[in-house]
């Protein structure tokens, strides 16, 4: 296959792509508009194979990463709209950018606090959250093929650099890992961990196949390149070494789990990604699906039901199905966690068994992933019942648990304790002081 080059498109060089003509003067002012405080990033193959440009603003991967009108508040969108007519220099933009995306709960979900100690050193490329699973963030991989207009982790590509958890050094993951025997899994993540080069995954991951690392069973890596540029997998220069890598790592007798993002079933459509995802079966690793829930994507029962059969019959393992998280644009995708529910329970009751391993709807708050199992009536009450699919203390997982009914409620924090009780069962066992990875040493 001969090689497909990658370009990217940014504010900088939007006006380049041929069908941007198609859009009308408020979708092109909102692009400058909103692209100056969201991160913004689209690439060829986004835009030539994904989109349905006959179908603009509602196509569901343009609204996945170009930016739209409706993704800031007026007020925000006005300031910054206002600063561009007056013509203010690019310093004075800049700076206006960043005091409204500190308004947009740029770090959500507690991240810093997961972040461990080792001899006194903060590991910032490392979180710990969970007791058998360390998630590291190599330096290399903090970008993305583009941008997700949702991305929860979009502070760490819009140049806000102290909330960067970056970390170069592979010799401080290793060592953290062989002082705690109970981990057996290592999630690689980002940004999407495949924008580094084969060579340096291999730095990170290679010594990990080694005796001493006998404890770690499961090398994850969560990325979004099969969506947005499969060629990473196909005529990539170095395609076949991160292949090799791969098998080298089944090889050893570990398994590689790929936790690929999927949106949407048109990102599943294409010859080219079928043609990657065999590559990376081919190498004995499995991949696994997750996705959050957003309005304007995939908000439709039936969009859910169809992406977990064509992933089954790719011979993919839907995973999780989540909650968006409480940040940037989260007021346009957001959907009622009642909604969320019913699109979840009407997508899963209309597939077979066999794509009935997934989990969902699932929020990444502070205390674990939690699960809205569904609406229930206990002694005349309505309440949400609600279980840990993961927490931080490890034996309150899979309990059931009750909220009260909330119709409008979109995250967990604006939920009640059902029955009139003051807090959750879980509240007195996990003190929020206290960091995950301290409370099972
Ligand atoms: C989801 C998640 C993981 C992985 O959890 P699994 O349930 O094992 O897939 C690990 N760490 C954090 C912080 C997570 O949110
Ligand atoms: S691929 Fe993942 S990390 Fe990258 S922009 Fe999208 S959601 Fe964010």
């Amino acid at each position: 296959m001969q090689e497909r080059k990658y370009h990217a498109y940014t504010l900088q060089n939007y006006k380049q792509i041929p069908q941007i003509r198609m859009l009308t003067d408020d979708q092109l002012e909102a692009i400058e508009v909103v692209g100056r405080v969201l991160p913004f990033k689209s690439n060829n193959y986004v835009v030539e194979e994904l989109i349905d440009w006959n179908n603009i603003p509602h196509d569901p991967i343009f609204t996945l990463t170009f930016p739209r009108k409706e993704m800031l508040s007026k007020k925000h969108y006005n300031a910054i709209l206002t600063l561009l007519h007056a013509g203010a220099d690019e310093k004075t933009i800049r700076d206006k950018a960043h005091e409204i995306r500190l308004e947009l709960n740029p770090n959500p979900g507690d991240q810093q606090h997961n972040v461990p100690v080792m001899d006194k050193i903060k590991l910032h490329g490392i979180q710990h959250k969970y007791r058998e699973t360390v998630l590291f963030f190599p330096s290399q991989g903090q970008t993305c093929h583009a941008y997700c207009t949702f991305c929860f982790r979009w502070p760490q590509f819009s140049g806000m650099n102290e909330l960067k958890f970056a970390m170069k050094e592979a010799d401080l993951l290793h060592k953290y890992l062989l002082k705690h025997p109970k981990v057996t899994d290592v999630l690689f993540t980002g940004g999407d961990p495949l924008t580094a080069t084969a060579k340096i995954l291999s730095v990170y991951i290679e010594p990990l196949l080694g005796k001493e690392f006998s404890h770690i069973r499961h090398i994850r890596i969560g990325s979004k390149s099969l969506a947005y540029w499969p060629y990473r997998f196909l005529t990539d220069k170095d395609a076949d070494e991160l292949l090799g890598l791969f098998e080298k790592v089944t090889k050893a007798g570990k398994h590689l789990a790929f936790q690929a993002h999927f949106n949407h079933p048109i990102e599943l459509s294409t010859e080219v990604v079928k043609q990657a995802v065999q590559r990376i079966k081919n190498t004995g690793a499995q991949i696994r699906t997750q996705s959050p829930l957003l309005r304007y994507i995939n908000d439709q029962w039936e969009t859910w039901a169809q992406l977990w059969k064509e992933q089954v019959s790719l011979g993919l393992i839907p995973y999780y199905m989540f909650i968006a998280r409480d940040t940037g644009a989260k007021p346009f995708f957001e959907v009622p966690l009642e909604k969320a529910w019913h699109i979840y329970r009407k997508a899963y009751s209309k597939v077979s068994g066999i794509c009935r391993t997934v989990r969902g709807p699932s929020m990444s708050a502070s205390p674990g992933k939690i699960q809205l199992l569904g609406v229930s009536e206990v002694k005349g009450e309505k309440v949400f019942v609600l279980r840990f699919l993961q927490c931080r203390n490890p034996d309150l997982v899979d309990i059931p648990f009750f909220a009260k009914y909330d119709p409008k409620a979109t995250w967990f924090d604006q939920l009640q304790p059902a029955f009139g009780e003051k807090e959750f069962f879980f509240q007195h066992h996990l003190s929020v002081e206290k960091e995950g990875y301290l409370m099972w040493e």
